[in-house]
């Protein structure tokens, strides 16, 4: 999970997002089989867009980014919109973060207080977990204190992150990022910035 600033809610969502909110929870309570849709005042397309701009169009959980077939980008729902607490949070700006849709498989309805997200102020992906470049795989820092290790241990398991595919996948990614071409490729061209980061 790499760290990113949150840019400010859209003015066309600080209007309607609460009221959307009240209306989705509304229905909801009514009806548990109602289905959630993105309404048009929502702009689905742009606040889209304006979420990937603060990642550089990386998923906000595992990092992957501009996946084409191998993964879709979708809009993740952070505080669940399925949980009756959180009915109110399906358009607020804050509980929508970029996410693939392997990260959005893994979690699904879950939710755990514990979870972190890389706009959280002061995160710093050290704090919490470290790399293992032979395996590919994320662990929580021997180092850091047992609340920052469950924490990265929660986040880890809920959103997948040591999948297999995802470990050889990473490991891949810093073979090309060791052959780039560091004149015209940065490390935002590439996914899993947290793990090339010290390589
Ligand atoms: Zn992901």
């Amino acid at each position: 999970m790499y760290a990113f600033h949150r840019s400010q809610c859209p003015a066309y969502l600080t209007d309607c997002w609460e009221r959307l909110g009240r209306h989705y929870e509304t229905r909801k309570r009514r009806n548990q089989r109602y289905r959630f849709k993105w309404f048009s005042e929502f702009r689905y397309p742009t606040t889209k867009q304006k979420l990937y701009e603060m990642t550089q169009g990386h998923c906000a959980f595992c990092d992957g980014g501009s996946l084409g077939a191998e993964s879709r980008m979708t809009l993740e729902h952070f505080k669940p919109k399925s949980r009756k607490q959180f009915y109110r949070l399906a358009y607020q700006w804050e509980n929508l973060y970029p996410c693939c849709d392997t990260c959005q498989a893994q979690k699904r309805d879950g939710y755990d207080a514990a979870l972190l997200v890389g706009d959280q102020p002061g995160y710093v992906f050290d704090d919490y977990f470290i790399v293992n470049y032979i395996t590919g795989g994320l662990e929580p820092n021997p180092l850091v204190a047992s609340e920052n290790q469950h924490r990265a241990d929660v986040t880890i398991a809920t959103y997948g992150l040591n999948l297999d595919v995802r470990k050889i996948s990473r490991k891949r990614e810093l073979r090309y990022y060791r052959h780039r071409d560091a004149s015209v490729e940065f490390i935002d061209d590439f996914r899993y910035r947290y793990f090339l980061n010290d390589a």
